[in-house]
């Protein structure tokens, strides 16, 4: 556990969440593996406080799971998916779980504080640019995922990890990981992802089901997109307009993993891809190599995200979100090339950011 100070102690959430007879999960708009996988782990790990059996994770003592969005195809055969709604009641709650979002607006229409009265609000989150938005906070930015983070809420709260539990979990710690390569991935990770193994998930079976998903539509918006590939300084970047989107007969949901991989082009420092909304907005992703930091500039923006992954969404068409986003890139890695360079001068080791 490697909570920042103003985190409330997990034991004392567990203490609340151990006594609660209605609970409500929700996790963030637009969700990935972990935010799906933290909202079951979550589920299955309430529904194993008293022991008692149940088909699914929202079956007893009032567990309420929910998500705006749809759960994305390569998540809907996780253990209880089916029992995630998206328009749950406003109350009666004993409490209210916000699970893997670093802000309110990450929630959707999902966070009405206004009408949960007095029940508390518990922000459990991994991301370095959390608001501390909730009553009760705990925001690990070690973490490598909030599925991490829940493995430790069920030892807070003395609660076995199951088969269901584990493979839930072992999704989240996958997919922010990008099968274990990115540059947070510890020791500690790794003996989290062999603990739910020893659990019962099947690592294979997850990584081919949440990784080994790109739908033929998807591959050819990438075609479309890296046709129009540019680099600039180390910015590497690219569009995904509605009419391309369009043409390749892509949902509109995501790049696709885009971002991650155009940031494998060793040119580059920081990726970026712009995608046009049907609300007229653009959705931008951003990547940075180990030593870089995009959370920053995300957050700067209205969004957030970690040092390596963020994102955010602006209003405007796409050649004012050009003109507004890639300077303030270039001055970040400008700053950061420059930190980087006084730091090595000055004999310290210079580690991913
Ligand atoms: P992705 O590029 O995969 O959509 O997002 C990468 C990271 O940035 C994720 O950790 C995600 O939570 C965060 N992120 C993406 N878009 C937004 C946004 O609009 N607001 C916030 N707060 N975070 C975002
Ligand atoms: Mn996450």
């Amino acid at each position: 556990m490697n909570a920042t100070q103003t985190s409330t102690p997990l034991t004392d959430i567990a203490a609340i969440l151990r006594r609660a007879q209605r609970v409500l999960a929700i996790c963030h708009i637009s969700p990935d593996g972990d935010a799906i996988g933290s909202l079951l782990g979550f589920g299955w790990l309430m529904h194993g406080r008293s022991g008692t059996a149940g088909a699914g994770p929202t079956q007893e003592r009032g567990i309420t799971l929910a998500c705006v969005d749809n759960v994305p195809t390569p998540y809907r055969s996780l253990p209880g998916a089916t029992e995630i709604i998206s328009d749950p009641p406003d109350w009666p709650w004993d409490v209210v779980v916000a699970l893997d979002a670093s802000d309110p607006q990450r929630l959707g229409g999902l966070f009405r504080p206004d009408r949960y009265g007095k029940t508390p609000i518990i922000n459990l989150d991994h991301h370095v640019t959390n608001l501390r938005f909730g009553d009760l906070n705990y925001v690990d930015t070690q973490a490598a995922a909030t599925a991490q983070i829940m493995v430790d809420l069920a030892d807070a709260l003395g609660v076995p990890i199951g088969r269901e539990a584990a493979t839930c979990l072992l999704t989240g710690l996958v997919t922010d990981t990008l099968s274990f390569r990115t540059s947070n991935v510890t020791a500690q990770v790794m003996a989290t992802a062999l603990r739910l193994m020893e659990a019962g998930a099947n690592l294979a079976e997850i990584t081919e089901q949440a990784m080994n998903y790109k739908p033929l539509s998807m591959m050819r918006l990438w075609g479309l997109a890296l046709a129009r590939v540019r680099l600039q300084g180390e910015i590497i970047w690219t569009d995904i307009t509605g009419e391309m989107r369009a043409q390749a007969g892509a949902a509109d949901d995501g790049d696709g993993g885009l971002t991650s991989f155009l940031i494998r082009a060793p040119e580059a420092k920081v990726s970026v891809v712009f995608s046009e909304t049907p609300k007229g907005q653009v959705e931008i992703g951003f990547r940075a190599r180990p030593g870089y930091n995009v959370s920053g500039v995300a957050l700067s923006l209205g969004g957030g995200g970690h040092p390596q992954a963020a994102g955010c969404t602006i209003s405007g068409s796409l050649a004012a979100a050009h003109t507004r986003v890639l300077p303030l890139l270039r001055t970040a890695i400008d700053a950061q090339n420059g930190n980087l360079s006084v730091m090595a001068h000055m004999g310290f080791e210079v580690k991913p950011a």
